[in-house]
């Protein structure tokens, strides 16, 4: 790729993106972060002159991202349940398909006063500070085994102004002397360890992505620690892939889970299973 010779307009700085490769809407995005304006004043503003260092970030910025940096890392922050929360290549970046979970997780919660819930490797907060924020009553806890993550996860809270209790540990590990709990959600690492996939994501921590092998050793052991944590009644419920499902059913029902099911995401994949524990 060509540097930019300075000045560049607006219009110009995105032509060279273009013709780089990045999608219009992509440039734009990265754009609107560098000149720190909104859309419509950079669609309004084609012929203003980017400043030395608006133009550096902006290439800089450019050539990461056609090297498959999320453009999440280059600005910072992900939307993620309408909420903004800081990312960093400490957490996985929030993906909207993981809003199906919360949703169902909301769901679940319908009916309980100040559930306790807790969201097992929570990366940047993502699921447990959407349900903090939707169900202010609830007690949520949240837990990763990243001590990187985890500073993430509770800065977002911070910010956010949300409660929510951090916890550095493997799994269950740290939550030694709590009381059971209401709901267990997790979007646990799934992705096979030689999934071609990996590669586009190797950006992201590979630990919060794959656990090896076939991807469902965390899954598995999720469903069988969880029973020790839940109340009689109270679900279980995790993200995982596409072509997981009955594996995950399997597990789920080999521990005695009840009223098994499955949720798909925004493309209509399986992407979520849980059940209820009898108890
Ligand atoms: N949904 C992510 C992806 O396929 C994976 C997330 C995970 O492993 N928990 O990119």
């Amino acid at each position: 790729m060509t540097p930019l010779k300075a000045p560049v307009t607006v219009a110009e700085a995105l032509r060279h993106a273009a013709s780089a490769g990045l999608p219009r809407a992509e440039a734009q995005y990265l754009l609107q972060a560098v000149l720190d304006c909104t859309r419509s004043w950079l669609i309004a503003h084609d012929t203003d002159l980017l400043s030395d260092t608006q133009q550096q970030r902006f290439q800089d910025w450019l050539s990461q991202r056609l090297d498959d940096v999320p453009l999440a890392y280059l600005v910072g922050e992900k939307e993620f349940f309408g909420l903004r929360l800081q990312v960093t290549p400490d957490t996985l970046v929030p993906r909207p398909d993981t809003e199906v979970l919360v949703q169902w997780a909301l769901e679940q919660l319908q009916g309980l006063t100040a559930p306790r819930v807790v969201d097992l490797g929570t990366g940047s907060g993502a699921i447990a500070l959407a349900l903090a924020s939707q169900r202010p009553d609830a007690n949520v806890h949240m837990v990763d085994v990243s001590p990187g993550a985890l500073a993430v996860a509770s800065g977002n809270a911070q910010r956010l102004g949300l409660t929510v209790h951090a916890h550095l540990g493997s799994w269950f590990q740290p939550l030694e002397g709590q009381a059971p709990f209401d709901l267990i959600v997790s979007n646990p690492p799934y992705v096979a360890g030689n999934d071609h996939h990996l590669r586009a994501l190797r950006h992201e921590p590979r630990s919060a992505l794959t656990p090896g092998g076939n991807g469902l050793s965390d899954i598995a052991h999720l469903t069988k620690q969880a029973p020790a944590w839940l109340k009689p009644g109270a679900w279980l419920l995790m993200e995982h892939g596409w072509d997981q499902a009955e594996s995950v059913a399997s597990l789920l029902h080999e521990q005695g889970f009840r009223d098994v099911s499955l949720r798909r995401d925004l493309g209509d994949q399986p992407r979520a299973s849980g059940g209820r524990w009898a108890g």
